[in-house]
């Protein structure tokens, strides 16, 4: 099968031939049609997160169709429609698994980053963690729902009941975000790097009552904050930009250091806290949510060998909506 493949991080993805896995037990073998690229995907590359698989296929928001079933599967047939997350295995057995927390889980395996992922024809996937894709949803506008989707809707339930809600970086997750939030009624309030008209632009056709650059603050108090983009010095931004008891949300795996601020804004109750992962009842519930607001995902597509240019694209804020690789668009 076709592949791009990590063999260092710090460098690009190589495009190779290698063998079709085959499904263990537990496992289902997907043929992948399209995975979404996510920022996580760039921190991946980058080696700004520790000991990634090596080599390694990246990519863990794939829409695939069942081709083969390990043994033990029972709960999908050949030919069906499925999607692969990022959290792609737990021990279901550890202080975290055991209180509802498996995002947390202590040996968690996570698709693209310690097992294989969806740059490739076919990609194997414990059954357990995969969730079927609704009806409806074009493979190419579904793939990004599987972790812009979930993680955002995890951010969006830590960021409370906040009717004033500012999103700080409008790429993937926040055009998916400000859908939902405007369908929830609340007021949305988008900033993005200084002088960028085009997301700004973007933001507000997506129902954003404000855009504007993230240097600014908001043209009243904001009631929480999720900040998508990897710049730790959002958090003091967001920070000021929150009303007393509000809460500011960071939705990313990596960020930049965050500067010192005082600490007179903080205080009033606000709040600063990291989502990290998912859960499967997010995917679940998510899942479930995006057909009824209707989430519409906005998608630029790349054919699998041109990954590389759409992780460039990503690190150079030039993708509007969710950056996609088609891998199958029979
Ligand atoms: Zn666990
Ligand atoms: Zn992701």
């Amino acid at each position: 099968m076709r592949a791009m493949i990590l063999d260092v991080p710090g460098g690009s993805l190589r495009a190779a031939e290698v063998a079709v896995p085959e499904p263990e037990a537990g496992q289902v073998l997907l043929r992948v049609r399209a995975c979404a690229v996510c920022r996580t995907d760039l921190h991946v590359v980058d080696g700004e997160l520790p000991d990634p698989k090596l080599p390694l296929i990246p990519g863990h928001q794939i829409v695939g169709t069942v081709e083969k079933i390990g043994d033990g599967v029972g709960r999908f047939d050949a030919g069906d429609r499925v999607g692969v997350p990022w959290l792609g295995w737990t021990d279901g057995a550890c202080r975290y698994c055991l209180s509802g927390r498996e995002n947390l889980c202590e040996n968690a395996g996570f698709t693209g980053y310690q097992i294989d992922g969806g740059y490739a024809e076919y990609t194997v996937a414990d059954a357990r963690f995969c969730f079927p894709i609704p009806d409806g949803y074009p493979d190419l506008q579904a793939a990004p729902l599987l972790c812009a989707g979930l993680i955002g809707h995890r951010s969006l339930r830590f960021a409370g009941d906040a009717e004033r809600l500012g999103l700080y970086g409008f790429g993937a997750s926040a055009h998916i975000v400000a859908q939902v939030a405007a369908y929830e009624g609340r007021r949305v309030f988008a900033f993005t790097s200084p002088n960028d008209e085009e997301a700004q632009g973007f933001a507000r056709e997506l129902g954003a009552e404000w855009a504007g650059s993230s240097e600014q603050g908001p043209p009243e108090e904001l009631d929480a904050a999720i900040i998508f983009a990897p710049v730790g010095a959002l958090v003091p931004a967001a920070l000021r930009s929150v009303a007393r008891g509000g809460t500011v949300v960071c939705a990313g795996i990596h960020m930049s250091d965050i500067p010192t601020f005082p600490y007179e804004i903080l205080w009033g109750e606000r709040s600063v806290r990291s989502v990290a992962n998912l859960t499967r009842r997010d995917g679940r519930e998510f899942l479930a949510l995006a057909p009824d607001v209707p989430v519409r995902t906005e998608v630029m597509t790349f054919p699998l060998e041109r990954a590389n240019q759409a992780l460039e694209a990503l690190r150079g804020g030039r993708v509007r909506g969710a950056a996609v690789l088609v891998v199958d668009s029979r």
